[in-house]
């Protein structure tokens, strides 16, 4: 793959440059917890979209860009480098449109993509329960079929953006007899409704921006099926292969920026001549740039098959490592008052703790490697 940007390509970056100068939205709010940033993401996604630039690489007919993976990637790293804030749509965006383009009928592509791209709709995803996190396969979830739709009960968990959503792309049990991979169907589900019950859950920096979420003879038409009955596992693999590769590759050039930021803090401090530090800065810089190398590899593959394949668990694996380290040599060169409660740094430290579990377990992403990159035998 040639990684020497064309002259469109540089064209493009110069006018994703021009238009984030002129329409930056300023410092997300830090006063007024979730509600307040949501509502900020939400604005700026508007922005985006009346700008046109939601769903970058999303095809034209769909309302998207119709942009090349390249310049979906450039997007990422200039939006990065400008550090604006991530779209409130972040789970419609990356995951339930792309799989409503690829599985949903016409009819699921008129209906739902255009609210995805302008924020006017919500997207969560409902696929861990509390006994079913790694093994998606073992969900307890029920559909039962009945007159025009389906009723669904049960009970998912970790569900992001819940409380904020209007749809969630909701994995269930419609057969109870078939093999465990094939009993499963997919459904796009109105969380406005009385039999779906939300309850927020605290995460460690305080925030509440997941939830359990309780179903009970929960109403899904026929229509919003998608993938058709009893072809769940494929369509959430789908998900699952959109949402880390895109974890991935947006995240990984969000590390370049924020370990800038961190080498600048350690040239402030008079650390920079530190043995220890320099050998810490240095282990991140490499793996920053192996991060960076590898989505590259993933995207050039992308380009080839049209859909992302496993090498983005590489790079959520190698990114969620990076994360950690790098937001622990942060704690390291702060002084305590700088990690007081609710400042940045320690928020950051706080929130990548998650990095290692969300999207898919670290332990679990080596299998994925190991399995399905390396071509290693299965494990037991
Ligand atoms: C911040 C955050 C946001 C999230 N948002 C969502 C969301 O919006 N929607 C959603 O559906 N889920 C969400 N999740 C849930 C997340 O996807 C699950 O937590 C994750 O898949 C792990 O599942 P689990 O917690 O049930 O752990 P388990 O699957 O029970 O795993 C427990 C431990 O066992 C290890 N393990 C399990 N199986 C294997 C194996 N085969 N080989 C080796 N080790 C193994 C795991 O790696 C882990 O260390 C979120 C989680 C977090 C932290």
């Amino acid at each position: 793959m040639d990684l020497t940007l064309s002259e469109s390509e540089r064209a493009f970056r110069d006018e994703v440059r021009d238009w984030l100068a002129e329409n930056h939205p300023g410092e997300e709010p830090t006063e007024g917890g979730d509600i307040e940033s949501f509502r900020f993401r939400r604005d700026w996604q508007r922005r985006l979209h009346s700008g046109g630039w939601a769903g970058v690489s999303w095809p034209r007919e769909y309302g998207g860009r119709g942009a090349s993976l390249i310049e979906q990637a450039i997007f990422s790293a200039e939006t990065a480098r400008a550090k604006t804030p991530p779209p409130a749509n972040l789970l419609g965006l990356a995951m339930g449109g792309p799989v409503v383009i690829v599985h949903g009928d016409d009819e699921q592509k008129e209906r739902f993509l255009e609210p995805i791209l302008s924020a006017e709709e919500i997207w969560c995803q409902g696929f861990s329960e509390p006994e079913s996190g790694s093994d998606l396969a073992s969900l307890k979830t029920r559909a039962r079929k009945v007159d025009g739709g389906w009723r669904v009960s049960g009970q998912k968990v970790w569900t992001t953006f819940a409380h904020e959503s209007k749809w969630c792309m909701l994995v269930a049990r419609s057969d109870t007899e078939a093999p465990r991979h094939k009993g499963l169907t997919y459904f796009i589900c109105d969380m406005d409704q009385a039999e779906i019950e939300v309850r927020p859950l605290r995460q460690i920096t305080g925030e509440s921006e997941f939830n359990e979420i309780f179903l009970d003879e929960a109403w899904v038409p026929d229509e919003n099926v998608i993938g058709g009955v009893g072809n769940g596992w494929t369509v959430a693999i789908t998900t699952l292969m959109h949402e880390r590769a895109g974890l991935g590759a947006a995240l990984g050039t969000q590390l370049g920026t924020d370990l800038a930021e961190l080498i600048d803090l350690i040239r402030e401090r008079g650390l920079a001549s530190d043995p220890l530090i320099r050998d810490r800065v240095a282990r991140l810089k490499i793996g920053a740039e192996a991060l960076r190398l590898g989505n590259m590899r993933a995207l050039s593959s992308q380009m080839k098959i049209g859909v992302p394949g496993p090498e983005g668990s590489l790079s959520k694996w190698e990114w969620a490592n990076l994360n950690q380290a790098l937001t622990e040599l942060a704690a390291d060169v702060l002084n305590p008052e700088e990690l007081r409660p609710g400042s940045r740094w320690a928020h950051r430290l706080l929130r990548s703790r998650a990095n290692s579990i969300e999207g898919g377990t670290t332990e679990v992403m080596k299998n994925i490697v190991a399995e399905r990159v390396l071509g290693l035998p299965r494990a037991k």
